[in-house]
């Protein structure tokens, strides 16, 4: 079964718990054992796990953002003229999909384990974010 539900974002790295909406998704599925994948069809934006508090959260930014600094050159700026290189690049780094156990109907993640998405762009967007749901 495949769900989607879509998140509004502010851009500019905002990171949001979206683990609510996948446990609801694996619900509707009424899966007891599986698998659910999550999946974001879009180059400047991530899917990953995180200690949801804002101490580590600012640190991912911060971390990223030495990595993929937002106000360095990139080839795709001359290439496209969008001015999102660093949010692809981060994006291709954290990587769009994850894969979650699914066991006695409920999600296995960590005490302090969420599922996030994150958005690189440079402007609020609305995100799509499927899950599809493998019962085994
Ligand atoms: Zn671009």
């Amino acid at each position: 079964m495949l769900k989607e539900f879509k998140v509004q974002t502010k851009g500019h790295t905002d990171i949001i718990d979206i683990t609510s909406k996948v446990a609801e998704a694996v619900r509707i599925a009424d899966a007891k054992e599986g698998m659910a994948f999550v999946f974001i069809a879009h180059s400047t934006a991530a899917i990953t796990t995180i200690e949801y508090e804002p101490g580590v959260v600012n640190d991912l930014k911060r971390i990223l953002e030495k990595i993929a600094p937002r106000e360095a050159d990139y080839e795709h700026h001359q290439r496209w003229g969008d001015y999102n290189g660093a949010a692809h690049v981060k994006s291709a780094i954290l990587g769009v999909d994850l894969f979650v156990p699914i066991v006695g109907g409920e999600l296995v993640l960590g005490t302090w384990q969420q599922i996030v998405l994150i958005d690189f762009d440079e402007y609020p967007r609305q995100r799509r974010v499927l899950v599809k749901v493998i019962k085994s």
